[in-house]
């Protein structure tokens, strides 16, 4: 009698992706200002994360005038499970790219903007210097901008960061992603211990610092809280929370979409252990509505004694307002 197996199919079985809850469902990106925009990042050879990490909120944002520019090209040395950004080997280093940057975040009259960079593990300095170049370009071609840099962990050496602080940031950002206990599978390449060692070391130096997780990759609410209970005890200053969101099948699954409630709660007991300024929802991402926050910076430094180029210099308005 012959004996009826399974039917097993050598094609990998794909698995349908979870459809996403209406709070996460946004228009395609379009409209006069983000075609402008677009137009002009590419004219100016410039990269932005908003494209290479496929942010949902890219329509938004862009049709505000807020992106956030990536500096050091789009090819970065790691291979974060999350990150839709190419990995490979980088091309060499353009210098005219802080020029360039300058330039377009001079034309867009921004009270504040944050810049990112790929990680560029295959530099003597992790790109520390062109970080400090590209600051004081825009410090010079727009002085009237608060700027936040959202760096790498420079693999943990602290001079190179510092080279970064010195260039007059007005806010230090280096995103921890996810709770140790899912660091290594979901940044492999980085350690939970060595970012946050970097993040002390600036708010040492008197920086403004923020930090950024996402949830939904697997980590307990319990597991959240203490980071940020982590995070009050050593007075880092801003914190988002948002949703991860799998850019494709390549990438890390979701395990959950986290409920706009549960973001609101973990707001508050992130408020209640001192952290000065949270963002927390479902599509929070580090620079998301950051442009309103220049205001908040200028308060948080004047507040805290914080260094930073804004600090140093009186309120100007950018032209034309
Ligand atoms: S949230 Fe940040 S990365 Fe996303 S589109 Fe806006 S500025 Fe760009």
């Amino acid at each position: 009698m012959a004996t009826h197996l399974p039917v097993v199919s050598s094609a990998p079985v794909e698995r349908p992706r979870k459809r996403h809850p209406k709070w996460l469902r946004v228009p395609m990106p379009g409209g006069e200002g983000y075609t402008d925009l677009r137009k002009r990042v590419k004219e100016l050879q410039l990269h932005t994360v908003c494209q290479s990490a496929s942010c949902p909120n890219i329509g938004e944002c862009w049709n505000n005038r807020a992106l956030t520019i990536m500096i050091l090209g789009d090819i970065c040395t790691r291979s974060c499970r999350f990150c839709d950004v190419k990995t490979g080997r980088p091309l060499p280093v353009d210098e005219g790219e802080p020029d360039r940057v300058a330039t377009i975040l001079g034309e867009l009259s921004l009270r504040h903007t944050v810049i990112t960079s790929v990680d560029r593990d295959d530099l003597k300095d992790g790109g520390a210097s062109v970080w400090a170049r590209t600051l004081r370009s825009c410090h010079e071609r727009a002085p009237w901008m608060t700027i936040e840099v959202l760096v790498p962990d420079f693999k943990g050496v602290l001079s190179d960061a510092d080279v970064v602080l010195d260039a007059g940031p007005d806010v230090f950002a280096h995103n921890l992603e996810t709770v140790p206990r899912l660091s290594k599978q979901v940044r492999v390449q980085a350690k939970y211990d060595r970012s946050f060692a970097v993040l002390e070391h600036a708010a040492r130096r008197g920086a403004l610092t923020k930090t950024g997780l996402m949830l939904g990759l697997g980590e307990s609410l319990g597991e959240v809280r203490e980071v940020i209970d982590q995070l009050g005890e050593k007075h880092l200053t801003i914190l988002t929370l948002g949703q991860y969101l799998q850019p494709s099948r390549k990438h890390l699954e979701i395990d959950r979409y986290v409920h706009p409630d549960e973001f609101a709660e973990l707001a508050d007991y992130a408020r209640s252990r001192g952290i000065a300024h949270v963002e927390s929802g479902p599509l929070v991402r580090s620079s998301y509505h950051a442009e309103g926050q220049a205001e908040l910076i200028r308060r948080l430094q004047a507040d805290r004694g914080s260094i930073g180029f804004a600090s140093l210099r009186p309120e100007l308005d950018p032209p034309g307002v």
